[in-house]
């Protein structure tokens, strides 16, 4: 007889998870608050992830098809200040299809996903609480709009401004994510794509606003976050958590899904050996916390660092002379938050 891991949060990582666990034979329930398919506020980038961690977690098929984007430009206000290619090319899909494929691979491995179905947060023995970022007080607004028709300088464009970033990356049948975080100006009264755009405009990033103005919006993917918080949530609580429920990693690293899947396989041997009966529920929480902290306190520290040093102008013309004079250490700094 093995225990039934009950899951909450049917995003990256709780879904990942379930599918390495169905794939040792482990009885899985997934609770996912909304449904499929549904867009997400998320750059839809997805780096530093190795083959091995998809493939522990039997979820490689997944991204088949997704876009391999290699080549990177940032700007500055709409000034190109660096250009380079990643050593290791990253995924673009989007999560409306992700999200889908991971919860049909997980389905087809004979576990139950129930959507709409809110789980309250309360630990117990058996619960994995993957139900992505606490909300709290935050002072950041994340919005996502895909555009058809906008041709690209670059397989990933990152665009800082004076009030935030904003990503341009390629997905699925030719669309492009458009996907900023932004300091929260309630003097902005848009709302869907145009919203994202009085952002840019606010933010210095008018060029960019204007290319967008002249592409195809679809206005059913555009989605909006606020009211969270960046780096570790709430860790003392007796909570299982995995995912941005444990930590969420700045978004311009462009790392966050690759740390769902990463921390859900960390989770894989624990909770197996707690379903197994090897192992106490305490001692799974506690192997599970050292593993997570291990594999990633480096990569937060480095871009609890970077973040504000994006965002204040000081940091921001440094980052300009740098990239201008060809002296920008990007790829040691990118492999500072994998
Ligand atoms: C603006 C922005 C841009 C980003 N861009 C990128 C990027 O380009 N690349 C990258 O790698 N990462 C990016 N990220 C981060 C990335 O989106 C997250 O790290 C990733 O989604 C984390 O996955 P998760 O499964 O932990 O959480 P989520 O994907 O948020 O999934 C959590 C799920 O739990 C469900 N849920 C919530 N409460 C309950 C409950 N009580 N009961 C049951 N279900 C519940 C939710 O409906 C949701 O489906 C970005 C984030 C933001 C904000």
């Amino acid at each position: 007889m093995k225990a039934t891991v009950t899951i909450a949060g049917g995003g990256l990582a709780g879904l990942s998870l379930a599918a390495g666990l169905r794939l040792r034979g482990i009885p899985v329930e997934v609770h996912e608050a909304g449904s499929y398919p549904r867009h997400r506020v998320c750059g839809e980038f997805i780096s530093g992830v190795d083959t091995s961690t998809l493939d522990a977690l039997g979820i490689r098929e997944a991204l088949r098809d997704a876009r391999l984007l290699e080549s990177v430009a940032w700007f500055s206000k709409g000034r190109k200040i660096h250009e380079d290619t990643l050593s290791v090319p990253a995924y673009g899909i989007s999560r409306h299809r992700l999200d889908c494929r991971l919860r049909d691979a997980v389905v087809g491995g004979g576990a139950a996903v129930l959507e709409s179905s809110r789980v309250s947060r309360a630990p117990r023995e058996g619960l994995v609480w993957a139900a992505g970022r606490i909300p709290s007080k935050g002072r950041w607004i994340g919005l996502k709009c895909h555009f058809a028709d906008l041709p690209l300088l670059a397989d990933l464009e990152m665009h800082l401004g004076s009030d935030g970033y904003a990503g341009l990356a390629s997905v699925e049948d030719g669309r492009v994510n458009v996907c900023g975080l932004f300091r929260v100006d309630r003097s902005h009264r848009g709302s869907g794509p145009e919203l994202l755009l009085d952002y840019l405009r606010a933010g210095g990033n008018e060029a960019l606003a204007s290319r967008l103005a002249l592409a195809l919006p679809d206005p059913a993917s555009f989605s909006a976050t606020a009211g969270f918080a960046l780096g570790r949530q709430r860790a003392d609580d007796g909570l299982c958590a995995i995912g941005d429920a444990e930590s969420m990693i700045p978004p311009f690293t462009g790392n966050g899904m690759s740390m769902a899947f990463q921390s859900a396989e960390a989770a894989l041997d624990p909770l197996a050996g707690w379903s197994e009966g090897h192992l106490d529920w305490n001692d799974c929480i506690a192997s599970i916390r050292t593993a997570l902290h291990g594999k990633f306190r480096r990569r937060l520290t480095a871009a609890a660092f970077m973040h504000p040093v994006l965002l204040r102008s000081g940091g921001r013309r440094l980052i300009e002379a740098l990239g201008v004079s060809g002296l920008l250490p990007f790829r040691p700094l990118l492999s500072l938050v994998r």
